[in-house]
């Protein structure tokens, strides 16, 4: 009786110390450390909204926050406060990438079945440690990661190594191991006496009782988010059919909304994005054979789209070691067009873009690439650098703390070379990364 009310008054001070309970995804601040002021003098402020950079803006940092943003000359920065100079630079909003697998690394280098496989969680987690860096490094202060693929719950403990200042890296917002429907997801394609013992990408759950076992299970494991495959491809014909019947999916939504969690769906056909849709999922993955039916279905719905074009690119890239990434302006190659026509009925309809590529499939530190797709498909720059800071910061339930460089956000701020508001280029180009207020690239 007495270890088990001793386990009880340790267990709320374990919480706050993982970076649990609070919102914010954990910054990674030391809280022991002296509360320093700084000003950073960029030659412009892009602020994460539509509106156009303001020239000659400086920004005041206290600790973990923004506390002034404005014309330089109206700043009253405190005597002990450190300036630190950014000439030719815009200063804007940490970025955020709402598609990320940290777990993962690029197929050309070890095929997805290969390391669901054969990579041990050690192995995997040690790649991860340095994939948080490359992120972070990238001007990538937030992410959502949306699967562990064979990983386990090791997403929850990078989160909580960089939430402590163990390790550098973004922000994390995680969902665990992700849930398929029994026999949808891989690895596939083993002998019938074999398929029970393959461990899969993601858990398996069914019907109800099962479904809501799973979701509930991957909570209390740690999941901020609930990931679920809406769609995939283990058709009679291999090819893809939704997982889950509309009653299954509507369930995985009402028992993660009931415990505060919002649902990312995986679906590229327009069934499946139909059933995530209709279910109340917060945002639709990849989207790529949406038709102007289902996009307007999604308008109606609030339900954001991530993109996710860089992985389709990459994928590209990966098989014809000819073929190199187009540039804004360039043609688009022939197997970007499907994207791009769905990207485009998208936009038509008036869509939510949030900022998401899959990378993992692709080199982390390349998230930004992302961006440059999303200008060549038809975006304007400033729209694709919303949707990769304020827009996404609403979809994570933050538009109040991230995404944006406001009074009392917290300070995640990066400067790229250039002005990305009319070059979306320039945000290859990051000089200097701050996140919660401690800078990591300078
Ligand atoms: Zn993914």
């Amino acid at each position: 009786m007495k270890r088990y009310l001793l386990l009880l008054m340790v267990v709320p001070s374990l919480l706050v110390a993982q970076g649990r309970g609070g919102r914010g995804g954990g910054g990674g601040a030391n809280a022991n450390a002296p509360v320093t002021t700084t000003l950073l003098v960029p030659a412009r402020v892009w602020d994460g909204t539509n509106s156009k950079p303001h020239d000659d803006w400086a920004v005041l940092v206290r600790g973990t926050q923004i506390t002034a943003v404005g014309p330089r000359a109206s700043i009253s920065a405190p005597a002990d406060a450190k300036t630190i100079e950014l000439p030719n630079t815009t200063l804007m909003p940490g970025m955020i990438e709402a598609h990320s697998h940290l777990l993962l690394h690029p197929y050309n280098e070890t095929q997805w079945n290969d390391q669901v496989l054969h990579e041990s969680e050690a192995l995997r987690v040690a790649r991860a440690v340095n994939h948080a860096k490359a992120t972070l490094m990238a001007g990538f202060t937030t992410v959502r990661d949306l699967g562990t693929e064979g990983a386990g719950y090791a997403d929850v403990g990078l989160k909580q190594a960089i939430a402590q200042g163990i390790i550098p890296g973004p922000r994390m917002y995680v969902v665990t191991k992700a849930i398929v429907s029994t026999g949808e997801y891989g690895p596939k394609g083993f002998t019938t006496e074999f398929a029970d013992m393959i461990p899969q990408g993601a858990e398996e759950a069914d019907g109800v009782d099962g479904i809501s076992r799973v979701v509930r299970d991957q909570m209390k494991h740690g999941a901020d988010w609930i990931k679920v495959y809406a769609d995939y491809g283990y058709g009679p014909n291999g090819e893809t059919r939704p997982g889950f019947t509309q009653d299954e999916m509507n369930l995985i939504v009402n028992v993660a909304n009931t415990a505060g969690r919002q649902v990312a769906a995986h679906a590229s056909t327009e069934e499946g994005m139909r059933r995530a849709i209709l279910a109340g999922v917060r945002t639709i993955e990849h989207g790529d054979n949406g038709t102007a039916a289902v996009f307007k279905l999604m308008k109606e719905h609030n339900t954001c789209l991530v993109p996710t074009i860089a992985a389709g690119e990459s994928l590209t890239e990966q098989r014809d070691t000819s073929f190199h990434m187009p540039m804004v302006g360039g043609s688009i190659p022939t197997s970007l067009n499907r994207k791009q026509a769905s990207f485009k009925l998208a936009l038509d309809a008036g869509v939510t873009i949030c900022g998401g590529s899959d990378v993992g499939v692709f080199t982390h530190g390349d998230e930004a690439k992302e961006l440059q797709l999303m200008v060549l498909l038809g975006m304007k720059p400033i729209d694709a650098l919303v949707a990769s800071t304020s827009a996404d910061a609403a979809m994570l339930g933050m538009g109040d703390r991230l995404g944006s460089v406001k009074q009392g956000f917290f300070a995640d701020l990066i400067a790229v070379d250039g002005d990305p508001t009319t070059d979306i280029n320039a945000v290859r180009n990051v000089k200097f990364v701050m996140k919660n207020g401690v800078i990591y690239k300078q």
